[in-house]
């Protein structure tokens, strides 16, 4: 038998905890001591029994010390329930145009190329295409499993400046589901600045129950600072009028802020001040992807820190939630461990050129491409298969947080270090500082 990969000492050596389960064990200094030895060791349980005396049957029975085989098959059961490679979400980018220049747009950085190339919009017959080629990759997933989830997203640039197109699609995303081709429980998302939003397609948007994730990143000064016009004019007024005119239909809105060293200090009294404007639900604020903006050196500690003071502050005052933080609370007290936040596998991104890829961001990356829509096969995607999981990475199964952590976006990691396999520093560094803040590490 072995020490556990996910054995970790605290506490100057007076608890043992199992990154796994998150269950603590205190013991003497003396015992975790030899624990620490036999790091590496394969021992008989005569010479754990002599070793650790009464402790030896607990450290068993709490999985501090494993069959080495057993826990094997575990990592691997894990990383194939969280990999299992099936496609649930259609990313379409409706235009590369945008009316907006946002300074850290990933669009920017050097792993993407549609801001570079001839800015073009989406047509209907791609549209069209891409949606039956998602409901061929659907077709056979089961959605009776527990929480399953699809999902179409509306993407750009700026998607509103092809409401056109929007429009079309839904009404064919309708006839699909009525003729049984895709999930009717498929949710429809757009992501927009909301800044071209009018009467109509508030309405449209209401009426098609579409979810309309607006970003926004704070008050006048801080929002304007970052998300302004190629004439470098600010949107903040523009934006919420428009979050207004689609709030005046009743349509969902969730406020999508990204997190930066302007707006971190603020983010919990700017949700209050919003809920206070315009009546939302939920939220959700991001961390910047890895190396699409200069930050502070201190940048995801911070982030998080701020992340959960809003989150607990208007949890409390205004009974709001964040989608990320939200969840990520709820792994510290049950028995799940975190799904992969990076959504490559489980979705295809298709370009107005009616190229194919698994992820808008990563769209210079030839592993990324999954070239025509015609072409693209269940089968062919598992075996492009290039996103691994943290329970792959040799750094993250020695990691204390590999629990609560989602493992990171592949981009982070490609931008910061040039490999789609290894860690993405900011949301790294977040995860393992709120770990230790809520752990009191
Ligand atoms: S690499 Fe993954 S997490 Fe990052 S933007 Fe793409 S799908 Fe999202
Ligand atoms: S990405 Fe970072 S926080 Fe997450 S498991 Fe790996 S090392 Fe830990």
């Amino acid at each position: 038998m072995k020490l556990s990969k996910f054995a970790h000492s605290l506490n100057n050596k007076k608890m043992l905890i199992n990154a796994l389960t998150l269950k603590k064990i205190l013991l003497h200094e003396e015992v975790i001591n030899n624990f620490e030895k036999i790091k590496g060791l394969d021992l008989s349980n005569n010479e754990l029994q002599s070793i650790f005396g009464e402790y030896a049957d607990i450290l068993i029975k709490e999985g501090f010390i494993v069959e080495e085989e057993v826990e094997n098959n575990k990592i691997n059961s894990i990383i194939e329930y969280l990999e299992k490679p099936q496609i649930q979400s259609l990313y379409l980018i409706v235009t590369t145009n945008c009316n907006l220049n946002c300074n850290y747009c990933f669009y920017k950085a050097d792993a993407s190329q549609s801001l570079c190339g001839v800015n073009k919009d989406m047509s209907i017959s791609t549209a069209i295409k891409a949606l039956y080629t998602f409901s061929k990759l659907t077709m056979n997933n089961n959605v009776n499993q527990e929480s399953y989830w699809q999902q179409i997203t509306f993407y750009g640039g700026e998607p509103l400046i092809n409401k056109h197109l929007i429009y079309k699609a839904v009404e064919h995303i309708n006839e699909l589901k009525k003729e049984g081709f895709l999930w009717s429980g498929s949710n429809i998302v757009i992501n927009t600045n909301a800044i071209l939003v009018n009467d109509d397609f508030a309405k449209f948007a209401k009426e098609e129950n579409i979810e309309v994730q607006i970003s926004i990143d704070g008050y006048e000064n801080i929002h304007d600072k970052n998300r302004y016009t190629k004439d470098g004019k600010g949107s903040f007024k523009d934006v919420i009028k428009g979050i207004k005119t689609f709030l005046k239909y009743g349509a969902k809105v969730v406020p999508m802020i990204t997190v930066t060293d302007d707006n971190m200090e603020q983010l919990d009294e700017f949700v209050d001040w919003l809920k206070s404007e315009i009546n939302f639900g939920d939220y959700g604020m991001n961390i910047l992807i890895s190396s699409t903006a200069e930050t502070n050196n201190n940048y995801p500690e911070n982030a998080a820190e701020n992340m959960l003071k809003c989150h607990e502050f208007n949890l409390q005052k205004n009974g709001i939630c964040d989608y990320c933080i939200g969840d990520l609370m709820e792994l510290f007290n049950n028995d799940a461990i975190a799904k992969e936040n990076c959504g490559i596998s489980r979705k295809i991104t298709v370009f107005p050129n009616e190229k194919a890829y698994f992820c808008q961001a990563l769209e210079k990356v030839k592993d990324n491409e999954l070239g025509s829509l015609d072409d693209i096969t269940i089968d062919g995607i598992k075996q492009r298969k290039f996103k691994i999981t943290r329970f792959e990475r040799e750094e993250c199964l020695n990691c204390i947080a590999i629990k609560i952590c989602g493992g990171g976006c592949v981009a982070g990691s490609y931008n910061s270090n040039n490999t789609l396999k290894g860690i993405d520093p900011n949301y790294c560094r977040a995860i393992k500082h709120i770990f230790d803040k809520y752990m009191k590490l």
